[in-house]
């Protein structure tokens, strides 16, 4: 049995990351979308918000299920869920210098998880969460870019900020 996770922030989940899961999950018996902490980015859902519009998401995907993982390298995570394949996406060229940097280190810190990246749908490629969030803030549609219960969530957050 092959299982993979595919780790991020999905603050909040896109539908480039639904696509990438859709076809990451054709490469796995079992995928887990993995919550983590990135230190470097400050998350404008909770954790159980992220969780909650996960679920919805991938409910019906039979061999995906969400997890998290906090205070924890993402390789010893891979391991502790016997894991062998890191899935990540690539878009442009700035991810690739970020996403090369973290695959090596993580080869270097347990050689036997292979990052496996999948490129962009070309229909995804300039889909981010931080340029959705910006739309959400200044009121634009964000429907063409989330799933549903994500654009929900979305205005109910900057609603609730003004
Ligand atoms: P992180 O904070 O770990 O970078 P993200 O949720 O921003 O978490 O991204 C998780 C992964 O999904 C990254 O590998 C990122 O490149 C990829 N990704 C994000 N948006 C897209 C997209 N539109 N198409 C393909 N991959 C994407």
């Amino acid at each position: 049995m092959r299982i993979g996770i595919y780790p991020g922030s999905f603050d909040p989940i896109t539908n480039g990351h639904v696509d990438l899961i859709k076809r990451g999950a054709k490469l796995v018996d079992k995928l887990y979308l993995v919550l983590g902490t990135n230190i470097g980015k400050q998350c404008l859902f909770t954790l159980e918000e992220r969780i909650s519009q996960i679920e919805q998401v991938v409910a019906g995907m039979d061999q995906v299920e969400v997890k998290v993982c906090e205070n924890q390298l993402t390789v010893d995570f891979a391991k502790s869920v016997d894991a062998s394949v890191i899935l990540r996406g690539l878009r442009t060229a700035a991810d690739f210098e970020y996403e090369l940097t973290m695959a090596m280190t993580n080869a270097k810190l347990n050689p036997e998880i292979e990052t496996v990246f999948l490129t962009a749908d070309p229909a995804h490629l300039y889909v981010s969460s931080s340029t959705v969030k910006e739309i959400a803030k200044f009121s634009g549609d964000v429907s063409k870019f989330v799933p549903e219960c994500v654009v929900d969530a979305l205005n109910a957050k900057f609603v609730d900020q003004k």
